[in-house]
């Protein structure tokens, strides 16, 4: 334990131990070994990192730089994350087990939200307003809040606190960070380059630790403004209550149990591949994962046969190597997890067709892996057709006719996104207005972009991520009133 690198904490622009003097291993999923040592963070440096930004959100420093400045802050970071993404997507890798080739993917992608935002700075624009009151000026100022708490998940660490740092920075904010326990070395790496940007201390500190004993004093600190979160939805709802004592400000990315919908007059050969990358990329682990099929009866057999030849290709080993297709589940608890899942399912009558069972292959050495898994004959009330596993768990599930497939992929507690596969363009439209999902995707899945708003509908999220508008829930709105005409009216009566 005494060769791991002990790492330090970003508060106030000082690198510093936790105040408990306690650490906390972080495991390297695939050869289930301890590999660095995080700063097990709690309330004092909570408190620490919330008046450093606090008070860098006061200091001119940052409140006086302009706007073009601010955004050429964000654009400088940008540079310095595409110059060390090859080293960041490794940390990664290492940390949370995901394939070296999506988090290249996603490292050299994340610069391109802090140009769009950076650029997004100065045209943060308030309203003249031709106010139905003779001899008042009326305008409006689009403000930041303040302290804003980010609060990250492993499964992309820095892709997701990106979506959250990047408008938060760019609209004046300042911020605390408690990225995740299994991620942070990434997080303490990324931590580096705000400062060597150029951004003032304070304004972007980063705590870590564990959730009750991080993320709590965080959500509950008075000077904290609002929170942005993304994990599962139990937590969600937790961290929404905790904010609503405070009347924080929330917005909310949560879990998933998206439907990936084939009809018959799709082009299979690409539904089947779409289906494949849906529930088996990330290994499952994306709040995004296409987890259900809802496969259009007439071609059930045949679409069935070629998903499991396909998905029997999948390599599984080192997340390390860029020919590695399935990787390691992250952590021991999501591990056990998964397995729970799959034996859930067998014992309420699905039929396991692939998989179910922790991977055996040597290439998959000590690691936390599980067999990519195919079940039939799941219904649509099954737990494994409700609830979300995060693993490489599918569940195929026939329908009839499109008002079935609607009903099915409607009738969860989620709505983050979903998939549907038609070379109909009526199908396409009516369908995409019919799923209840922040996302649809038509004959293609899981892509996300800067530009396009992301989030979720009923209990996947509140508020969206990426796009123009994901900028406003960092802003507020404030209405000047000044009078022009020089002569007060009745001052016992309203205005
Ligand atoms: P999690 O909810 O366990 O943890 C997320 C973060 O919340 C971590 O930093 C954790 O330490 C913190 N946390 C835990 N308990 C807390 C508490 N009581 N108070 C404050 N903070 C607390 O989620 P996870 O296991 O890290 O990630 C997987 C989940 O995230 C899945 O459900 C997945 O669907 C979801 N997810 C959603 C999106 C999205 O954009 N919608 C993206 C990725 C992951």
């Amino acid at each position: 334990m005494s060769e791991l690198k002990k790492h330090r904490m970003l508060i106030g622009g000082q690198w510093i131990e936790p105040a408990s003097g306690k650490w906390f291993e972080s495991v390297n999923p695939f050869t289930a070994a301890a590999w660095a040592l995080i700063p097990r963070g709690a309330k004092a440096d909570v408190d620490r990192a919330v008046a450093a930004a606090y008070a860098a959100f006061y200091d001119d420093a940052w409140r006086k730089l302009t706007a073009t400045a601010r955004g050429a802050l964000l654009s400088r970071l940008a540079d310095l994350i595409t110059a060390e993404a090859g080293k960041l997507a490794e940390i990664e890798t290492t940390d949370n087990g995901k394939l070296i080739a999506e988090m290249r993917g996603q490292l050299n992608y994340i610069p391109q939200w802090f140009r769009y935002y950076g650029g997004l700075a100065d045209k943060i624009e308030g309203r003249v307003l031709p106010i139905d009151k003779p001899g008042i000026f009326n305008f409006t100022r689009e403000e930041p809040l303040g302290v804003v708490a980010a609060i990250t998940p492993w499964n992309s660490p820095l892709l997701l606190a990106t979506w959250k740092l990047a408008p938060a920075l760019a609209a004046g904010n300042t911020v605390v960070w408690k990225p995740s326990e299994f991620s942070s070395v990434s997080a303490l790496a990324f931590g580096e380059l705000f400062e060597r940007a150029g951004f003032p201390p304070g304004v972007v500190n980063i705590v870590t630790g564990f959730g009750a004993e991080v993320g709590e004093p965080l959500i509950t600190h008075r000077d904290v403004a609002k929170i942005a979160f993304t994990g599962g939805d139990k937590t969600g709802e937790h961290v929404y209550q905790l904010a609503a004592r405070g009347l924080k400000r929330v917005t909310l990315e949560l879990g998933g149990k998206s439907a990936n919908i084939v009809f018959d007059d799709a082009d299979i050969e690409q539904a089947v591949k779409g289906v494949v990358s849906g529930i088996f990329a990330a290994t499952g682990q994306t709040c995004i994962a296409g987890s259900r099929a809802l496969i259009h009866r007439p071609i059930l057999d045949k679409f069935v046969e070629q998903l499991l030849a396909l998905a029997k290709t999948a390599r599984m080993g080192d997340p390390l190597d860029m020919g590695t297709q399935v990787g390691p589940i992250t952590t021991r608890s999501q591990y056990e997890k998964v397995l729970d899942y799959i034996r859930i399912a067998k014992e309420e009558g699905a039929v396991c067709r692939l998989g179910g069972a922790p991977a055996q292959r040597p290439e998959c050495g000590p690691g936390w892996f599980v067999e990519p898994t195919i079940f039939t004959g799941v219904k649509p009330d099954m737990r494994i057709a409700q609830e979300e596993v995060f693993g490489p768990v599918l569940s195929i599930i026939p329908f009839d006719t499109e008002d079935e497939a609607v009903r099915i992929a409607n009738g969860t507690v989620y709505g983050l996104a979903a998939g549907v596969w038609t070379t109909s363009i009526r199908r396409a439209l009516t369908m995409s207005e019919r799923l209840e999902a922040g996302t649809i995707w038509v004959n293609t899945y899981r892509a996300v972009s800067y530009m396009s708003p992301f989030g979720g509908y009923k209990r996947s999220g509140i508020g969206r991520e990426s796009g123009i508008d994901a900028i406003r829930e960092y802003l507020q709105t404030k209405s000047v009133w000044i009078d022009i005409a020089g002569n007060a009216p009745n001052p016992f009566i309203m205005r």
